[in-house]
């Protein structure tokens, strides 16, 4: 096992360390207070990060990124994260729908979207999913009722498709140049097998951006409704086979929860590294707080919950690309264990300010906030853990994500031996 980082890895690691500390920890202070959700969303950071190559990472070298791992992204969100978790999810969503169209897109449609997407510096991307009534339907899956998952409808008119619904919560909804979306193609079917994907440009006729979420924390990020209405695309923008959104999900999602659960790392980090500064600089009983037991031993603990959450990360984000079964689980309890521990890290950072850690111009507030707000997308908690309990029930074997992957026929005496008593 080697946990080295590659010459590639330190050098991304350190351009996104650079522009998260100078650039845009700075402008998000100030974004983040901005009364008006719009307001707040950083349109030359974005540029910015396109000039140092940042938004196109994940887009394979033929199509003009660097083609990086899922270790590699790990390694450099958590950087931008900690300059704010917000843009991160702005701008990791750029890497993961560049990356669905690279690899599961036709040749057309790689050649239509992919160059723009590398070569304009404020092009963005959505994946819309979520409905009014359908949220963590969409993760688990719920199967069991036909209304359950998108009723967003798509019918194909001649050469066109024409799509109905309305769709909530949807990331860089009103930046984004392309939306790569969910609708209901055969509604006489569980969601899961008569739903499909489409690429839909912004600037399609019948497509209109509803309210824009007024949410506490990830301020930077975009959040919106979008309303389709009749709206019309060419039959040609399918994505994936026909009825199968679902089962491209389960490939073209993975990843994206090891990318939630950095997020809450950035959070915590960032919380970790204010709380440090503060209580080497804030004397109180004639020394500083650091020097105070309690107060070591806190950051000691924060510490320790910011190591196992990267640990936990980095594992999940090598499976990714390596064990992509396990991956699924892993990715689940990464994101489960960072997104909670985001928050237990901030509340604990929070009081090392004492009533500074309440006050607007500083910065805790805004950390609690964001930390709170991680902790929702892509599914709620209990959903996920929902998800992981059905992996334990599936597999009952001794230690199911440690050892080999085939073990071969299982050996009953490695079971330890348990007979409940009568
Ligand atoms: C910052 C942010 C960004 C987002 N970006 C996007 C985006 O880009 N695209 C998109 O499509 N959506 C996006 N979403 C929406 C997000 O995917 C949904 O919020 C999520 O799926 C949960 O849905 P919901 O909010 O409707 O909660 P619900 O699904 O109503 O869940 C409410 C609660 O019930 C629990 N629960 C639900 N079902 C079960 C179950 N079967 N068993 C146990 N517990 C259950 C959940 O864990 C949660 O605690 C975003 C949300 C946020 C906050």
């Amino acid at each position: 096992m080697d946990f080295s980082l590659t010459p590639e890895q330190v050098e991304l690691q350190g351009v996104a360390r650079r522009f998260a500390y100078t650039e845009l920890w700075p402008a998000a202070q100030e974004l983040d207070k901005a009364a008006r959700p719009r307001d707040a969303f950083p349109a030359d950071l974005v540029k910015r990060a396109s000039e140092l190559g940042l938004r196109t990472l994940k887009l394979p070298r033929e199509y003009g990124g660097r083609g990086i791992d899922a270790v590699t992204e790990a390694l450099v969100l958590e950087e931008i994260a900690v300059g704010d978790c917000g843009f991160a999810m702005t701008l990791a969503h750029a890497w993961r729908e560049g990356n669905l169209i690279a690899r599961w897109g036709t040749r057309d449609q790689r050649e239509r979207f992919l160059p723009e997407l590398a070569s304009d510096p404020g092009y963005l991307t959505s994946l819309a999913m979520t409905e009014p009534h359908a949220g963590s339907d969409n993760g688990l899956p719920y199967d069991g009722d036909l209304g359950a998952g998108p009723r967003t409808s798509a019918v194909l008119d001649g050469d066109h498709w024409v799509i109905n619904g309305t769709k909530r919560f949807i990331t860089n909804g009103n930046v984004a140049r392309l939306i790569v979306l969910w609708a209901r193609t055969d509604p006489g079917k569980p969601w899961t097998r008569g739903t499909s994907g489409f690429l839909v440009p912004a600037d399609a006729p019948g497509l209109r951006v509803g309210r824009t979420e007024d949410k506490s924390g990830l301020r930077l990020n975009q959040n919106v409704e979008l309303i389709f209405d009749d709206c019309r695309i060419p039959k040609e923008n399918l994505i994936g086979e026909l009825h199968h959104a679902h089962a491209l999900s389960e490939e073209a999602m993975i990843g994206s929860k090891t990318k939630e659960a950095v997020r809450a790392l950035g959070v915590a980090r960032s919380a970790y590294e204010l709380a440090g500064q503060w209580a080497t600089e804030r004397i109180q009983g004639g020394s500083p707080l650091i020097q105070h037991e309690a107060i070591a031993a806190r950051m000691a603990q924060v510490l320790q919950e910011l190591e196992t959450a990267r640990t936990l990360i980095w594992r999940a984000a090598w499976s990714v690309d390596h064990d992509p079964e396990r991956a699924r689980p892993l990715e689940d309890m990464a994101m489960l264990y960072t997104s909670e521990m985001g928050i237990r890290v901030a509340a604990q950072c929070l009081r090392i300010f004492g009533a500074r850690g309440s006050l607007r111009d500083w910065p805790m507030e805004k950390l609690m906030r964001d930390a709170s707000t991680i902790m929702l997308p892509p599914i709620g908690n209990e959903a996920s853990w929902a998800r992981v309990g059905n992996f334990v029930a599936r597999h009952p074997e001794p230690a199911p994500l440690h050892g080999p992957r085939d073990p071969g026929p299982r050996d009953p005496g490695l079971r330890l031996p348990f007979t409940p008593p009568e």
